[in-house]
């Protein structure tokens, strides 16, 4: 798919053709310029040959039909993944979404760290793997309605094009989901969280905190020396005074690396406004290295952060067997 150049052609159209051709794409979500019949024929060839809307992508879904993972082969022939996730009493279809080719942090339980950094995503690349499940759940008449940048890479090293695609994602006129129901998840990238405070969008924030204490969090996240904990809280406590919204912080259980009581405490000592965190605790997908941690364990850890009054819940795990879920994206490498 390639978007990119559409304001180019579109210079020399009539103003109301932007909006038409915005209906079709990311509402019509149309997947051939040829099925645009409201468009002149000659606009129409002029499209399809610069601006097409195919997507190389190959869907593999999961035995309980719960998970789908894409894979997605760009213009330059890099890979990168997008999962959607389907709970199944709601109709809820949430898509993660990759910021980045590979990952430059190199978190040690990731396999997308694993594989190193390639380049960050261009808008459009991000929005093209919206529309990919967009277009595939159309097809049972069913829509996206959470939209979480969970997959592939650090969103705030690439901040500008993960915003220019969440506005078109945002807008009324083109794909229509409200902010609320779009987050972006960074590993402590303080400079993103103070820029995300600024912003008028009320979306999401959510930090990969995955361990209380600086010493062991470096052992497993390097970027910890230079956005080490205290760091962290500050941006989010700043970010809580100007936007007053609620923040995640995601919790990875690991067996014996971070999942003690007294790791669980010292989370709790870490959280002051405890109304306005939510922690959500993930259970570790194996990806080599580490364990996790036993049902038991995390009933434990969650039990000493509720007598303390702070909301924790689990994360559901989708998409295990078929290498879609958390840190286990590494774009058919690994
Ligand atoms: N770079 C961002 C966003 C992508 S990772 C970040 O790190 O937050 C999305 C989530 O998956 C993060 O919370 C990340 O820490 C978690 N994750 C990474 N590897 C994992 C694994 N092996 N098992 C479970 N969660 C993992
Ligand atoms: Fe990058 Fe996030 Fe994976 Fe760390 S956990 S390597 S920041 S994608």
């Amino acid at each position: 798919m390639n978007l990119a150049d559409l304001n180019k052609i579109l210079k020399s159209e009539p103003a109301y053709r932007q909006k038409q051709i915005e209906k079709l794409v990311y509402r019509d979500l149309i997947e051939n310029w040829r099925e645009a019949k409201i468009l002149p024929l000659a606009l129409r060839e002029k499209l399809d040959k610069e601006c097409p809307l195919s997507i190389n992508n190959k869907i593999i879904i999961s035995d309980d039909k719960k998970t789908a993972k894409a894979l997605i082969i760009l213009d330059d022939n890099l890979k990168i993944e997008s999962v959607l996730m389907r709970y199944g009493n709601s109709n809820r279809n949430t898509v993660c979404v990759s910021s980045q080719v590979g990952c430059p942090l190199g978190c040690k339980f990731c396999a997308t760290g694993k594989i190193g950094f390639k380049r960050n995503l261009e808008p459009m690349e991000i929005i093209e793997q919206v529309l990919l499940f967009a277009r595939y759940l159309k097809k049972e008449k069913a829509k996206i309605t959470n939209i979480v940048f969970m997959g592939m890479g650090e969103p705030f090293l690439n901040y500008e094009n993960v915003f220019e695609a969440i506005k078109i994602l945002n807008d009324k006129d083109c794909f229509g989901l409200g902010a609320r129901h779009i987050s972006i998840s960074t590993i402590g990238i303080t400079e993103g969280i103070e820029k995300m405070a600024e912003e008028k969008l009320q979306i999401n924030l959510a930090v990969s905190l995955h361990s209380v204490d600086n010493e062991s969090r470096s052992k497993i996240i390097p970027a910890n020396k230079k956005y080490p904990i205290e760091k962290i809280f500050k941006a989010i406590e700043n970010y809580l005074k100007k936007t007053k919204r609620r923040v995640m912080v995601e919790y990875m259980m690991m067996d014996k690396v971070n999942d003690s009581i007294q790791d669980a405490e010292k989370l709790a000592k870490l959280i002051t406004q405890k109304h306005l965190y939510l922690v959500n605790l993930i259970l570790y997908n194996p990806t080599g290295i580490f364990k996790p941690s036993s049902k038991e364990r995390i009933k434990k850890f969650k039990e000493v952060l509720e007598k303390k009054g702070i909301s924790a819940t689990e994360r559901y795990r989708f998409g295990k067997e078929i290498k879609a879920a958390c840190g286990q994206l590494a774009g058919g490498v690994i």
